[in-house]
Formats: structure tokens, sequence, C-alpha cells
């Protein structure tokens, strides 16, 4: 999608401090950090929202998932914890209509995020 901002930020049009890459799956640090370790993690490929995910896509998710956990493990969150968050749409809160999950860690969470 050629208006997406993630999309931009995929094919490197736009400048993002990239902390994980592969054929599928992008992760960079959120621009607006609610704690040390904030990364967003997205597909490649333009996906809305997580309702969005067909069957044949559903693979991109243990993507997501894994390289979630190889970031954690490189931050040193991984024995701490961390939350893997997804907005969904306009009651989940979702603002970047491009299907995303939030890594975020680094300090204790409270149970608003
Ligand atoms: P949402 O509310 O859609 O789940 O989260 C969107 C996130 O994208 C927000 O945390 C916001 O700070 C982040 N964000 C929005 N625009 C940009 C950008 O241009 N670059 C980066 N790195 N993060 C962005
Ligand atoms: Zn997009």
């Amino acid at each position: 999608m050629s208006d997406c901002i993630f999309c931009k930020i995929a094919n490197k049009e736009v400048p993002s401090e990239i902390v994980y890459e592969d054929d599928r799956v992008i992760a960079f640090k959120d621009i607006n950090p609610v704690a040390p370790v904030h990364i967003l993690i997205i597909p490649k490929q333009h996906i809305s929202d997580m309702t969005a995910v067909t069957e044949a896509e559903a693979g991109l998710i243990g993507d997501i998932h894994l390289a979630a956990v190889k970031i954690a493990k490189e931050k040193g969150i991984d024995q701490t914890g961390f939350r893997l968050v997804n907005n969904c749409k306009e009651d989940g809160g979702q603002v970047v209509m491009h299907l995303h999950y939030h890594l975020i860690g680094g300090r204790k969470l409270g149970v608003k995020i």
C-alpha cells in the first residue's frame, strides 16, 4: 500500500531503527516508546490487521512470534519477561492500519498498557 507508513518503513523509504529482519518480517524501534524496550514487529507484506490474516498467511504469525523471542533474547529481556501486544481496529486502539505487534519490556509493566 503506497500510503502506508509501515510499508514505507519495510521498504526502507522511511528511516527507522531496524533491530531484526528476515525475508517475511521486519522489526524496528517504536518512535514513541512506553518502556526501555519497545519494538514493533510487522509482516513485510501489507495486512491491515489481525482479522485480515488468511489461512495461507497464518504462518506469518508464527514467524512474528519467533522473531519476538529472538529480539527478546537479543535485548536481554527473555528471562525478566515482556509483553507481545496486538491492538486490533478502533476499539483495540489500533492507529496504524498495517498489522503489527508491540514487543514491550525492560521494566515491570503495570496492568494497563
Ligand atoms: P498502534 O496504536 O497502531 O497499535 O501503534 C502504532 C505505533 O506505531 C505507536 O506506538 C507509534 O508510536 C508507532 N509509530 C507510528 N508512526 C511511526 C513511525 O513513523 N516510526 C516508528 N518507528 N514508529 C511509529
Ligand atoms: Zn502497510
